[in-house]
């Protein structure tokens, strides 16, 4: 055991899944949690609120356990998951960091957690306020003119801002048809550009890591609407050559848009509004300490430089004589949430920037940057390092070399990584680097942990290079309560089914069948 912060002892809880019954097992017919004093309507307004035909007529298949016994089974099945406020989680991209339970706090202030979404105006100043405030805050950040906080995830961030490019470009009295994206980026930036109405242009990635600047304006032309950049980019460099592409994409009609997942890493230090960014969608579930990765619902803001603010979609927050009302601009792409968007998750992100200042916000930048590059030089001589340069937030590493050598392979590393306590890095992405391995330690993590983690990654490599075999990892992870499922068939042909017994090719039907659990499926 290396570390108290990372390591081997947190997996010790995750062990013992075949002994623990399911809630099922554990119903008694009659227990039960809780029960209300009656239950009964008067007939007639049971009759209204439901009609005959649809109610039903046989009793719903649900456990009947006492409140004990579902807290304890509930607290049980918690103590087997691994989560962030339990250890490191690097998996790079998605910025598992650890968020601060001041956030929470503020979020469940009961004018804010209770406030009902019709509630007018005049009677939520408190809460326009906070808007208003976070949407100045936010553009002071990335250097924008004005803001949206209603897209509830980046991906819609991303869709948001495209529907922004159409508009722009409508208003111009020439549509565009194309949209450039380099061959590093998410799977959600070709999928918006797709669903933005726009056909996908790939542009290479030159030996740098960088996106290749020649290859970029061989493609630029009337027809192209915009490209969308992530910066730094899913390597973890930055792109320098920013200015250059910023003016040459403009010089040609098009617009910038700024895939903000990665804000993490320049927060402070430089905007994407100077870098000639027109458009910028935030994460703020993984830069403002909102929880994410099924901790709950998330944010993603998109801020528009002057020119684009008139399409925005509404109604926004905004300052009015002394006070605050809602106001939708004249030429809005429309509504792309119901309400306002995710106003608890606004108001986690907004306590976690006052809370911080700007002082503050900065050095969540530098030492996101100095625990990734630490990460990364105390690695390499067990790990190829594709891109062996100073990198920003996260790193690429990959077990190339250890698969040719011994047939480890990355999903091997993640996988054994579980049985050392840690959360696995991401995998085989980005699609440019062979058997990748993305690691973001983030800001929150102490030297310590980063220790841990890297003496657990030299072991990992060490073990099969030693055996000049992956038996180890291949047989990883033995500690977790679900050993290596088929990805492929896990993915396609779901059983939501609490029946873990191994099923024989086939027996897919006659499970969803037996399980009560499979009928809500
Ligand atoms: C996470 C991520 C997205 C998508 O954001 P969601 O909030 O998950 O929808 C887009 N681009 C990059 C680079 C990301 O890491």
């Amino acid at each position: 055991m290396a570390s108290p912060a990372g390591g081997r002892a947190t997996s010790a809880p995750l062990m013992g899944r075949d002994e623990e019954p399911s809630i099922f097992e554990l119903s008694v017919p009659g227990r039960r949690a809780w029960s209300f004093r009656t239950t009964a309507l008067p007939e007639w307004t049971a009759e209204e609120l439901v009609p005959d035909e649809h109610r039903r007529d046989d009793q719903l298949d649900l456990a009947e356990v006492s409140e004990r016994d579902l807290v304890a089974h509930v607290t049980r099945l918690t103590h087997r998951q691994y989560s962030v406020d339990l250890g490191a989680y690097p998996l790079g991209s998605c910025t598992m960091k650890y968020n601060p339970k001041l956030c929470d706090r503020a979020a469940a202030i009961p004018g804010l957690a209770s406030a009902h979404p019709a509630t007018p105006a005049a009677h939520c100043q408190g809460w326009l306020e906070l808007l208003v405030e976070l949407g100045s805050r936010l553009c002071a950040i990335t250097g924008m003119e004005a803001i949206t906080l209603q897209p509830p995830a980046g991906a819609a961030g991303e869709l948001t801002g495209l529907l922004l490019m159409r508009a722009w470009h409508q208003s111009q009295g020439h549509q565009r048809t194309k949209v450039i994206i380099p061959d590093s980026a998410h799977g959600t930036n070709p999928a918006s550009v797709t669903l933005g109405g726009y056909e996908t242009v790939t542009v290479p990635s030159d030996r740098r890591g960088l996106v290749d600047l020649d290859a970029l304006r061989r493609r630029l032309d009337e027809d192209v609407a915009g490209i969308m950049l992530t910066n730094p980019n899913t390597l973890g460099l930055f792109e320098e050559d920013i200015v250059e592409m910023a003016r040459s994409v403009h010089e040609v009609g098009g617009l910038l848009y700024y895939d903000g997942a990665n804000l993490n890493a320049i927060l402070g230090v430089t905007r994407p509004g100077d870098m000639g960014f027109d458009i910028v969608h935030m994460n703020l579930h993984k830069t403002f300490a909102v929880p994410h990765g099924g901790g709950g619902p998330g944010a993603g803001p998109v801020a528009v430089q002057g020119r684009l603010a008139e399409f925005l979609p509404g109604p926004l927050p905004v300052r009015e004589g002394d006070g605050y009302s809602w106001f939708t601009p004249p030429r809005s792409i429309g509504r792309v949430h119901g309400w306002y968007g995710n106003t608890l998750a606004l108001a986690r992100a907004y306590s976690y920037i006052v809370a911080n200042g700007g002082d503050g916000l900065r050095r969540v930048a530098e030492a996101a940057v100095l625990n990734a590059n630490w990460l990364r030089q105390r690695i390499r001589g067990s790990y190829d390092i594709p891109f062996d340069r100073p990198n920003m937030h996260e790193f690429v590493a990959s077990t190339r070399s250890l698969k040719k050598a011994t047939g480890l392979k990355a999903l091997d590393v993640a996988k054994r990584l579980l049985e050392e306590g840690f959360h696995a890095p991401t995998v085989y992405f980005p699609l440019i680097v062979e058997e990748a391995l993305m690691f973001e330690p983030t800001e929150t993590e102490s030297l310590q942990t980063l220790e841990a983690l890297a003496e657990a990654l030299e072991r990992i490599a060490g073990e099969a290079v030693e055996a000049g075999n992956a038996e180890e990892g291949r047989a990883a992870p033995r500690t977790a309560p679900v050993r290596r499922v088929d990805e492929a068939r896990a993915a396609r042909r779901l059983i939501p089914t609490f029946d873990a017994r191994p099923l024989a090719v086939g027996d897919e039907a006659a499970a969803t069948e037996a399980s009560p659990a499979a009928r809500f499926g």
